[in-house]
């Protein structure tokens, strides 16, 4: 079985690019934004870029790219406004993702600031059925687990499965991206053998293994249950060389997309973090 690996990359100088990056890093699937992640306008997209585009990410032959999406989007916000600006955005970053025929956009489902973890998640699903229009067979909506930092949502898999369950949304239409990182921050013990083990089959039940579409692999700077969402070089956070031996080694954990989202730092980027993974599965 081919590994699919890759990590979150930029899109300077044009698209394009960010498949060379990508190539450079040794990776073969990976994740970009369509826009600058901390601001809500977006930059001109022509139909022939996008074509461009498209013609040369289907010779590599490679993928699936994610899209990540941004991180002012808010889905469980009690405030009318940004709950508006947060669905347009969503949409308009599906709508650019099926113009570059990239696969998946990905989304973290919201903080409730306030209103509660019930309203909150009220407000995610009323967001999903509004985006469901522009979602199609070839751009799916992954919802992310969070670390449950403040009053984050969907960082259980009850969260997330009641997402799935009371939205309209299907699982052609919608699946879920799993970050490593973050499930260990929200309490899971995945860095032992049975932990993980635990954690696959609870998906498994309760969501189905099959709508996992991508794991986000990062290990943690923060403990178990630290609810903090900073991520670390692989094995060398709290997840650590072990746990992560275990992470990528697992059968169910490595025939999914593993998309790096790890630190660039003076001493390491992704193409050390990807070396290091391929050494991890060599044990
Ligand atoms: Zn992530
Ligand atoms: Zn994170």
């Amino acid at each position: 079985m081919e590994i699919k690996i890759g990590a979150h990359v930029s899109i300077s100088g044009g698209f394009i690019k960010a498949l060379d990056r990508e190539e450079k890093l040794g990776g073969n699937c990976g994740q970009v934004f369509v826009h600058s992640p901390r601001v809500w306008k977006f930059g001109k997209l022509s139909e022939k870029e996008a074509r461009n585009f498209r013609e040369e990410y289907n010779k590599r032959g490679w993928g699936p790219i994610l899209v990540h999406s941004n991180y002012l989007i808010n889905l469980a916000t009690p405030k009318p406004d940004l709950f508006k600006r947060s669905v347009e955005t969503l949409k308009e970053e599906l709508r650019r993702a099926k113009m570059l025929g990239m696969e998946y956009v990905v989304f973290h489902p919201g903080s409730h600031t306030g209103s509660g973890e019930e309203k909150g998640i009220q407000s995610i699903i009323q967001g999903l059925n509004m985006v469901k229009e522009v979602i199609d067979d070839n751009t799916k909506l992954l919802l992310e687990n969070t670390a449950g930092k403040g009053t984050s949502l969907g960082k259980n898999v009850d969260q997330l499965s009641q997402m799935f369950e009371k939205s309209k949304l299907t699982f052609d239409e919608a699946g879920v991206c799993i970050d490593t990182c973050h499930a260990f921050s929200a309490g899971y013990n995945i860095h032992t053998e049975k932990g993980l083990d635990d954690f696959v089959e609870e998906f498994d039940s309760k969501i189905g293994w099959d709508n996992v579409k991508a794991i986000h692999l990062n290990d943690s700077k923060y403990s178990q249950g630290s609810e903090k969402d900073e991520h670390a070089h692989i094995g060398e956070g709290k997840i650590g060389e072990q746990g992560m031996e275990n992470i990528v080694n697992h059968p169910r954990i490595k025939e999914k997309p593993l998309i790096l989202e790890t630190p660039v730092d003076k001493e390491k980027g992704y193409r050390e973090n990807i070396e290091k993974v391929a050494d991890l599965m060599k044990n």
